[in-house]
Order: C-alpha cells, then sequence, then structure tokens
C-alpha cells in the first residue's frame, strides 16, 4: 500500500486533498493521472450498464436532496451509528460493533499513561479489569461502567458515554441562520432552567428547519424519480436506472487511503422487476458485475462473491452478495448486489404520495417493482485497478545486467495515458514529427502524449510506471521510410512498423 500512495503522489493519480495547508483528512485530489484512470472506469460502467443494453437507461440527480428523502428512506434513522470514545486510547468506535468482554478470558492491555503508550502484561479478563479500574481512577478519576464490551484497540472498558452521530454531512439551504432563532431565545432567557436533553431538542429542531444533506449514496435518486424516469421514456419493467456520481459519508473510521474517504465516488444501478422474477436477476446481476470486474484484472481470482449471512442483511434487503477483493489487509467489499424487494418505492410512496406503480400493459395489472441494486465504488475501483496492476519485475537493462522494473499494467482501456510519443533526441526534425503522430491518435480520439524528457530507457521506464501500455519511438529511420518502433509495456518487445499502422493497430486493441 505505501509503495502505491507514493506512486500515486510522484506520479501525480491522486494527492492528499489540500496538502499546503496540513491536508484534510480523508479528502483526496485526483491528479492529472489519476482523473483520467477514474473517468476511464467510470466510462466503462457506463459504457457497459446503459451503452449496451436496451433496457438500462441513465440519471445524473443533484447531491443535495429534500430531506424527506432521507426521513423516508430510513437514512437519518439508520445512520445514526452510536458512537464511543476510549478514555485511555482515545480510539473512536462504533459500540454496536466493539468486542463483547468474555469473563475467564485472557486480555491483553495497552494504556496510554501519561503520554507514553505501554503494553502490560497478558492477564486474565478479571485481573485485568481490576487494572483498568485501578488506572482509570489513577489517570481520570473514573470507573469502567457496566457496558459489556471494551476497545477494539485496547480492550479497555474505561468509555465515554454513547453519543449518536449522523454519518450524513448535514448542511442548510437559504439565507436563513439557523442559530439567529435561537440567539433570540437564549437572550431572551427561554433556555433558563431547561435540561441538556431538552437544550439539545431545541438545536436540532432549530438546525433542521432549512436543513438539507448530501447524499451518502446516489440510489435514493433513481427511487424518487422513478416515475419521471419509467413515464418520459415508456420503459417497460425490466428496465434499469444507473447513476455514477458523488456520495458524502462522516465515516468515524477512515482507513486505507482512499478505500474509505468522506467523499467518494459511487456507481449504481436500480434495476426495476416484476415481484418473483427478483431471484433470477439477482442471479443474473451477480455474475454480470463479477465478469465485468474480473475483465479487467490481472489477476482475476483476487475478486470473489460473498453471501452475506442471514444476520448481516440489511433489514430492507432479502438477499445480498459482496463482491470483494483481496486487498492487502484481507478481504474487502468492492461491490454490494442487493435484491431490496419493494421496500424503496413503497416507503417513498407512503411518504410522498406519490403512485410509485408499474402498469403493465399486457397483462392489465399494477404492482410496486422489485428492485436489485449492484452499487459500486468507483473510486474505490480505482484503488483495486491500482493494486491489481502495481507489479515489481526483474529485467535486464541495456548492460545486460538485472535491473528492477515497476511496471502499473493497467488494462490499456482503463490506462491514462494510452500512446507516449517519443523522438529519440530532441533534433533533427524529429520533435516535429512526433507532434505530427500525437495529432494523428487525437485526431482518433486517443489520448497520447509527446515525451522527450530524459535518455529513452528513463522515459520507457517513467511510462511503465504509470501504466502507459504503448510507447512509439521516432528516429532517424522514420524520417527516412516513416516507420517507428512500437514498444508494448508488458513484454517490452519492440518492433518496427509503419504510423498508420500503428495508429489502426492501437486503435484496434482499444476497442477490443
Ligand atoms: P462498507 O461496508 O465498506 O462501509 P457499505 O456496505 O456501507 O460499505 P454501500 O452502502 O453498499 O457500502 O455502498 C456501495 C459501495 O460504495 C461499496 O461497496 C463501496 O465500494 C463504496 N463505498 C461505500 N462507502 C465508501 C467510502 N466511505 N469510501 C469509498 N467508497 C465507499
Amino acid at each position: 500500500m505505501q509503495k502505491i500512495v507514493s506512486l500515486c503522489k510522484r506520479r501525480g493519480f491522486i494527492f492528499q486533498s489540500s496538502e499546503i495547508y496540513g491536508g484534510l483528512r480523508s479528502a483526496y485530489d485526483y491528479g492529472p493521472l489519476g482523473v483520467e484512470l477514474k473517468r476511464n472506469l467510470i466510462n466503462e460502467w457506463w459504457r457497459n450498464m446503459v451503452h449496451s443494453r436496451e433496457n438500462v437507461v441513465g440519471l445524473d440527480a443533484s447531491i443535495i436532496m429534500h430531506s424527506k428523502v432521507w426521513e423516508a428512506s430510513g437514512h437519518l434513522a439508520g445512520f445514526n451509528d452510536p458512537l464511543v470514545d476510549c478514555l485511555l486510547c482515545k480510539e473512536r468506535f462504533r459500540a454496536d460493533q466493539a468486542p463483547r468482554i468474555e469473563p475467564g478470558a485472557e486480555a491483553r492491555l495497552a494504556f496510554a499513561d501519561k503520554g507514553r503508550a505501554k503494553v502490560a502484561e497478558k492477564m486474565l479478563r478479571e485481573q485485568f479489569e481490576l487494572e483498568v479500574q485501578r488506572r482509570g481512577k489513577e489517570i481520570f478519576g473514573v470507573t469502567a461502567g457496566d457496558r459489556g464490551y471494551c476497545c477494539p484497540v485496547c480492550g479497555s472498558p474505561l468509555l465515554s458515554e454513547e453519543r449518536q452521530f449522523n454519518l450524513m454531512f448535514k448542511t442548510n439551504i437559504g439565507a436563513v441562520d439557523p442559530l439567529g432563532s435561537v440567539a433570540a431565545a437564549i437572550a431572551a432567557g427561554e433556555f433558563d432552567g431547561l435540561e441538556t436533553s431538552e437544550i439539545r431538542a431545541r438545536l436540532d429542531a432549530a438546525s433542521r428547519e432549512n436543513a438539507v444533506y448530501l447524499r451518502p449514496e446516489t440510489a435514493q435518486a433513481m427511487f424518487v424519480q422513478f416515475q419521471n424516469v419509467q413515464q418520459s421514456t415508456s420503459a417497460k419493467i425490466p428496465f434499469g436506472i444507473a447513476q455514477a456520481g458523488k456520495s458524502f459519508r462522516n465515516e468515524i473510521t477512515i482507513e486505507h487511503f482512499i478505500f474509505r474517504s468522506v467523499e467518494f465516488e459511487q456507481m449504481e444501478m436500480e434495476f426495476f422487476c416484476e415481484p418473483g422474477t427478483d431471484d433470477k436477476w439477482l442471479d443474473y446481476w451477480c455474475k454480470e458485475r463479477m465478469g465485468w470486474w474480473q475483465q479487467y484484472a490481472n489477476h482475476p481470482e483476487q475478486f470473489r462473491l460473498r453471501p452475506h449471512e442471514p444476520e448481516e442483511l440489511a433489514h430492507y434487503a432479502k438477499a445480498c452478495y459482496d463482491i470483494e477483493y483481496l486487498y492487502p489487509w484481507g478481504w474487502g467489499e468492492l461491490e454490494g448486489v442487493a435484491n431490496r424487494t419493494d421496500y424503496d418505492l413503497r416507503k417513498h410512496a407512503e411518504r410522498s404520495k406519490a403512485k410509485l406503480e408499474y402498469f403493465d400493459p399486457v397483462e392489465k395489472k399494477r404492482f410496486i417493482p422489485y428492485v436489485i441494486e449492484p452499487a459500486a465504488g468507483a473510486t474505490r475501483g480505482v484503488l483495486v485497478f491500482l493494486l491489481d496492476a502495481y507489479t515489481e519485475e526483474e529485467v535486464p537493462d541495456a548492460k545486460g545486467d538485472n535491473a528492477q522494473r515497476v511496471v502499473l499494467k493497467l488494462h490499456p482501456r482503463l490506462a491514462p495515458i494510452k500512446v507516449a510519443v517519443l523522438p529519440l533526441v530532441k533534433k533533427n526534425g524529429m520533435p516535429e514529427r512526433a507532434r505530427e503522430v500525437v495529432e494523428a491518435f487525437f485526431a482518433h480520439g486517443i489520448n497520447a502524449r509527446y515525451d522527450e524528457q530524459h535518455a529513452i530507457g528513463r522515459r520507457y521506464r517513467r511510462h511503465d510506471e504509470i501504466g502507459t501500455p504503448w510507447c512509439l519511438t521516432i528516429d532517424g529511420q522514420t524520417l527516412e521510410d516513416g516507420t517507428i518502433t512500437l514498444r508494448d509495456r508488458d513484454t517490452m518487445e519492440q518492433r518496427r512498423i509503419s504510423v498508420e499502422a500503428a495508429v489502426s493497430e492501437i486503435e484496434e486493441l482499444l476497442r477490443a
């Protein structure tokens, strides 16, 4: 991971957001190469999901949506996680996911002792708790409550109170300052003598008046626009609505570079089908989506489809599969494919009173469609393909000695730059000829780049490292007979070919 993070910065794939001001934790900027890779990935998804299917259409909805959408979808309630801080090691974690305390089990205690982290001996849970109580009293003047769980990092049961925390980013629309009315009420003494919880409720109510939320998923827009899309396109069931775009979650744990960030991109599709056909379509979309990821991978065996255990299923889902990737830290989610039943359409219909139904003109019947949702992470996909492509190889150098090269074996359709055009030297008309070749690629819509810096060997290595599948070298012979050297990134084979043949061959290879 560290090698990839450093390559991303060095070569201009991904930078920390606001880096010159110390960086904003968990937000990232995609640099000149990263933006190409991310766009290519999303374009490939769109080509497969929308442009290759008669029954799927696209949508680009606003990121800010009415707060009633999130009330109806359950996000305003469901995205509330009880959060706890560990008083010893300061870890913040979700109470519902914390390890339970088992009497009699062994535990190892790491505690922060006046700024120094110490690891105590392994001890029985009973001794451990006594020790925690003793130290807790000594350092914090508190004793552990009977919570039944402990800190996932240091095992301490010395914890703060549970606090509700909403993962959605809230903001306010319009010029009205929600704090104005609160300030006036405080000045008028209306808050005097109120309990903390009552004050909290008043503040919440005031801030909710013109509150809107940044979407935590792209999916809800497809449900709330179901009727508009279906009627404007006269779509017949089964059909899908696809959308790719930004989502925002105020994640508690931020981890593994762009794997989990607060601002990220998703590629989601809601596939509306007749109840009773949903199992068949879930199966279909699992296969389609697994195949899609694997076709771009060097190591397809690093992807797997994992069914959710019944207790893992979201309350609205009838069945769900995760497409997982074997990250350096283990298997983790890349995409979820869920049977969401008619839950979302039904909830929105109840709340909004809109008729979110489908009328089958052949069977002459009305019903609320079931929904199969393949929901993928686009930015997480970028990380997966960087991990999949990153390769270190031993290759002979110019003198025939063993040298190491780093090569990003990105699928050509994902590669940020498709062709690098390199004049052997910066004179004798070679730069001019090379620029003509770049123009020839541009004319075919292929992202080619001119590169004249450093010796030719170093230029090859640089393009290996950023995943450019082909390098074309212009030399003295090019000016005589119009041929150039075509070098393949993966095999490093070089052969002479005419400029015209190179353009059409590469165009053909990119289409495959
Ligand atoms: P996780 O269990 O990893 O938190 P999730 O089950 O909450 O993910 P979904 O709501 O199913 O995720 O979202 C669909 C996809 O969106 C995920 O498979 C993942 O690829 C991506 N995704 C979700 N949250 C984030 C995030 N904070 N940063 C980057 N990608 C994300």
